[in-house]
């Protein structure tokens, strides 16, 4: 127990942590190209905001959240997913009353409850986005742009674009009583879980994961013929900006997000290299959530991207995440006044800009300069008696193996080369 992490959890152990540097650095750079600002939000809220955002007939706030009570009886929630939490923030810091729009991400880490499985944990990452007060769908497109410019640049390129439009809750009335009629003379046949959407949430079976339900959803009345005017038109923006980008898509009727406050565009980026969980990244449009959380007429727009699902398909996809650079040099020292020579050197040469090590093992010199090879150093800078009574070092180039005397002043000059 001890020494084993909770299930669903996972170390990011030092070996592997150069393939989260490199995703986020790529992020970053592309928020930044977009005008995005980072947002950083508590790891826990109070469990009313994600019931009334997420929706108290989802999966996730019915029986995937990790919900406590405080010591000062407070309940509270370790967030599940991204958007609640920005949306919070955006309204306490009354960020609406700016000039919009307002562009904002963030990388978070995620709770939910889940049976834990490949690209299914109950801790996991996500890079999200949001877009608040924009009504165009020029918002849309930027964001899936966004998506796609990211994933692009990660070196994914078989990846699926689905789009849909979830219509407003206008439209998803006449659309709900035909979905029902629709399940209704298989109601029987569907999973326990639906059974119980049916009456709830219907559009929730459409993107129900067990085999019957899909294989029933695949004939289900479509939202998008039951659209309103304006909902219409808004669906033929999103493509057409989606066209003139450049960006591929194909029309999904089976994507819902099957929340009132979702409006609009939904969409997935999906791949089928990394099994059952293949969908890398998630978002839409939700323009009744702010006022829903704080009654503020403000649209959004965002996605949610799952870090290590992304890892995975990279990993599947054969992308070489380049290692970072090693260390520049290794001082290794023999003897007490050497030990004090290399101390102050290792310290020189740091401030100088190189990334240099010393052996804090204090291994003789046969050791050290095993630890040199092990570490990757392009040099070994080798310090004993006889070098200090002369004023220099030995510079061994480890990848050739060859050595030549250098001053200690003229050490800095040597080692950037
Ligand atoms: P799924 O249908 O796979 O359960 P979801 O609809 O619950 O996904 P979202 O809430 O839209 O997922 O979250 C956005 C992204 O976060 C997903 O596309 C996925 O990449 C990632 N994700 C969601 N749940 C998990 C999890 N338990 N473990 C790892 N990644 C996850
Ligand atoms: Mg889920």
């Amino acid at each position: 127990m001890l020494t084993t992490a909770p299930k669903g959890t996972k170390d990011i152990m030092p070996d592997q942590i150069y393939k989260w540097h490199y995703v986020e650095k790529k992020f970053r750079e592309i928020a930044d190209k977009y005008g995005y600002s980072e947002i950083r939000t508590p790891v826990f809220e109070h469990t009313e905001l994600f019931t009334r955002s997420v929706g108290d007939t989802t999966d996730i706030v019915q029986k995937e959240m990790y919900t406590f009570q405080d010591l000062g009886n407070r309940s509270i929630t370790l967030r599940p997913e991204g958007t609640a939490s920005v949306v919070r923030a955006f309204l306490e810091h009354k960020v609406y009353a700016n000039p919009q729009p307002t562009k904002i991400y963030y990388e978070t880490s995620c709770y939910r409850y889940e049976k834990p499985q490949s690209g299914r944990l109950r801790e996991f990452h996500q890079f999200g986005v949001e877009v608040f007060g924009a009504e165009s769908m020029i918002a849309d497109a930027e964001i899936i742009s966004f998506a796609n410019d990211f994933l692009t640049e990660c070196g994914i390129d078989n990846l699926k674009l689905k789009i849909n439009s979830v219509g407003c809750p206008s439209c998803r009335e006449k659309y709900k009583s035909a979905l029902k009629d629709y399940f209704r003379p298989h109601l029987d046949k569907l999973c326990e879980n639906c059974k119980d959407r049916f009456d709830r949430n219907p559009m929730r079976i459409i993107d129900c994961k067990s085999p019957e339900d899909h294989e029933l959803a695949l004939n289900a009345p479509s939202i998008l013929d039951y659209l309103c005017t304006d909902c219409k038109a808004s669906f033929e923006e999103v493509k057409e900006n989606l066209d003139t980008l450049g960006i591929e898509y194909e029309i999904d009727p089976t994507i819902v997000r099957g929340l009132d406050y979702y409006t609009k565009t939904a969409f997935e980026f999906v791949t089928d290299k990394i099994g059952a969980q293949g969908t890398v990244c998630g978002g839409g449009r939700y323009d009744n959530l702010m006022y829903e959380v704080g009654e503020q007429d403000v649209p959004g727009v965002g996605f949610g991207l799952g870090i290590e699902r992304l890892l995975l398909l990279m990993d599947a996809c054969g992308v070489e995440i380049p290692k970072a650079d090693s260390m520049d040099a290794l001082i290794v020292f023999m003897g007490e006044d050497a030990r004090k020579v290399a101390l102050k050197i290792t310290k020189e040469l740091r401030q100088k800009g190189l990334k240099v090590d010393i052996d804090a093992m204090e291994r003789n010199i046969k050791g050290q300069l095993k630890y040199a090879d092990r570490l990757g150093v392009r040099y070994a800078v080798v310090i004993g008696d006889d070098e200090i009574l002369n004023g220099e070092a030995q510079v061994r180039d480890m990848r050739i193996s060859e050595q030549k005397a250098v001053p200690f002043s003229k050490l800095y000059e040597e080692l950037s080369k």
